[in-house]
């Protein structure tokens, strides 16, 4: 069981300064939700953004962030020109350095990795690069530079929290300090999305609108359709793997449709320890905020009899290809778990720009992981290449082969 995220550093004492990377997504815009409830607590170093000017330029008037990255460069005379009657303007950084510049700031102690894709792991890896506590949502950087990113957290004394659910859960249920016992197996729930009880002859016809609505979670479109092909189950697998350095094995994955537990421990003397909350991402933003302490996070307490049951049952692989798949390359060298997530990331925009079906998004991704090559991948280079290889592998492999007409 790993070490490199669950040593407890003392907590900081004076306001802690913080980095949103993605701060106009749903995890960043979540993440403003709690500091705004803790304003001598935490305060804002840097917000960045890709195309999302609107917002950001209404977070940076309320936040007052010293730096502000745009990444789409087109929008930044734009950006920069909405301060012109205002008392405040940031710096303003323009293009995707940006992003690694505000995860390395000096002064900054906390980092919110909360961008989507892999565009994310540069500035994450910068992040561990610098020392700083990182708070990672950015599943995907994780999942493609697994061994990588884990090696850059250790040699530079970043601490890693996770802030995707499942593994926020399995992190406050595993052993604390120097209470080394031994774990059984790690359980990750999933609600198994919006096609849980749907008739398998009608997956074909799925749109792109039915697929983002899900039942519990409010978020970002990638991860939503994600979590309707379980392909975010898949991911979270790989995550817990790297994170917590256990074997495939000893990680379970079940279905519990209502989202109010959100991963388990399992302890050899039969104990099982659970983390329930309600489905809301300030809770596991609060607790890696806080950590090792305690705040807020605007959630109420769960009111169980309200709820009245919870249910568990096993993922059917016929339904949810994709986390099958997500097994296979998490099995094979490690290159293959970048090449699993590139070629999600196309098959998913593809699907949401109504170019393929749902049901062709595990082909894209099937194809992807027997054509490419897999080898081992820990450093950087060898990553960045394997990404853009699948990328261009997945886009012809949808041109060729499943263009909709
Ligand atoms: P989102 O789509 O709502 O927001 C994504 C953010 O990333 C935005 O700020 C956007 O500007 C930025 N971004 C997108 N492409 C970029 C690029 N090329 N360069 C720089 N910035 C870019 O996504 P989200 O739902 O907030 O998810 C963010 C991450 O958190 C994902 O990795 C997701 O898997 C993970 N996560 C999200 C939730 C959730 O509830 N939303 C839960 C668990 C994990
Ligand atoms: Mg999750």
């Amino acid at each position: 069981m790993t070490e490199t995220i669950a040593q407890a550093k003392p907590a900081l004492s004076s306001v802690a300064k913080i980095s949103i990377l993605g701060a106009t997504g749903s995890v960043g815009v979540n993440t403003l939700d709690v500091i705004q409830q803790h304003p001598t607590k935490f305060s804002v170093a840097a917000l960045t953004t890709n195309t999302q000017i609107d917002l950001l330029y209404k977070q940076c008037l309320k936040f007052r962030p010293k730096l502000a990255v745009v990444v789409d460069e087109k929008l930044a005379d734009d950006f920069i020109a909405k301060f012109d009657h205002d008392d405040f303007k940031p710096e303003l950084l323009v293009g995707s350095h940006g992003l690694e510049v505000a995860a390395s700031l000096s002064e900054v102690d906390f980092v919110m990795a909360a961008i989507v894709g892999a565009a994310g792991l540069p500035a994450t890896l910068a992040a561990a690069q610098a020392g700083k506590r990182i708070l990672l949502a950015n599943k995907e950087a994780l999942v493609m530079s697994g061994g990588l990113l884990m090696k850059v957290v250790r040699l530079n004394d970043s601490v890693l929290l996770p802030i995707d659910s499942e593994h926020n859960a399995v992190f406050q249920c595993l052993p604390k300090g120097d209470d080394k016992c031994e774990v059984e197996k790690i359980i990750l729930t999933a609600s198994g999305g919006p096609f849980l009880s749907r008739p398998l002859n009608e997956f074909e016809n799925i749109t792109p609108d039915e697929a983002c609505a899900h039942p519990n979670w409010k978020m970002g479109k990638k991860i939503s359709i994600d979590s309707a092909t379980m392909m975010n189950t898949g991911l979270a697998v790989i995550e817990a793997c790297k994170l917590f350095e256990i074997n495939i094995e000893d990680v379970e994955v079940v279905i519990h449709p209502q989202s109010i537990v959100h991963s388990m421990v399992a302890y050899p003397d039969g104990s099982m320890l659970a983390h329930l909350a309600y489905p809301d991402m300030r809770v596991p933003i609060a607790h890696a905020l806080a950590w090792p302490q305690r705040i807020s996070s605007g959630v109420s307490t769960l009111d169980l009899t309200k709820i009245g049951a919870l249910e568990f049952s096993k993922p059917d692989s016929n339904r949810f290809p994709c986390l099958q798949l997500a097994y296979n390359a998490l099995e094979a060298a490690e290159s293959a778990t970048t090449v699993l997530n590139a070629a999600n990331e196309i098959a998913v925009e593809a699907f949401l720009n109504n170019r393929i079906r749902f049901t062709d998004i595990p082909t894209v991704i099937d194809a992807a992981l027997q054509q490419i090559e897999h080898e081992e991948a820990n450093d950087l280079e060898v990553i960045l290449t394997k990404d853009q290889q699948t990328r261009v592998f997945a886009k012809n492999f949808i041109d060729r082969s499943l263009l909709r007409h």
